[in-house]
Parts: structure tokens; sequence; C-alpha cells
């Protein structure tokens, strides 16, 4: 039970996060700072946050063009079971 224990221990000694109120992101509440951004000035910043949500619309028009391939897979599957 000694690995369970740990395990439990690692659950329950979890550090929680904040989140930064300067760009959004989480850190540990041990940080003085927020990593992500500490530092940057205003126009790196802008750089920083206009490069995530670049990367979030591109998850987002992932994700639809998988689901999309994934309906279309499954169609030809039912298609193929369907007429063989
Ligand atoms: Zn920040």
């Amino acid at each position: 039970m000694h690995g369970f224990g740990m395990f439990l221990d690692h659950l329950l000694r979890r550090k929680p996060k904040k989140v930064c109120s300067r760009c959004g992101s989480y850190y540990s509440v041990d940080d003085a700072v927020c990593p992500q951004c500490d530092g940057l000035d205003d126009e790196q910043l802008e750089q920083l946050l206009a490069a995530a949500r670049e990367m979030q619309r591109v998850n987002h028009w992932t994700g639809i063009v998988m689901l999309i391939a994934a309906f279309l897979v499954a169609a030809f599957l039912i298609g193929a079971n369907f007429w063989f």
C-alpha cells in the first residue's frame, strides 16, 4: 500500500494554481510573479496573447475537421457493411 499512500499524498499536496490577471495563464502560487508574462512589455504581452488566440483558433478548426473526418470514416464503414 506504499505506492497508493504516495499517490494519495501527492493528490492532497497538489499545489493550487492562480490565474495571472495580466495574461490569463495559470501558474503556481509559489511563484511571486507570472512566469509567462513577467519581464514582457505591453507590446510583447500583446504578441503572446495574439499567439495564444491563434493557437486556440487553429485547435478549434482542427477539432471540427477531425470530427468531419471521423464522421466520413464511420459513414464509409457503415456503407461498406451495408453493401458488401
Ligand atoms: Zn502572466
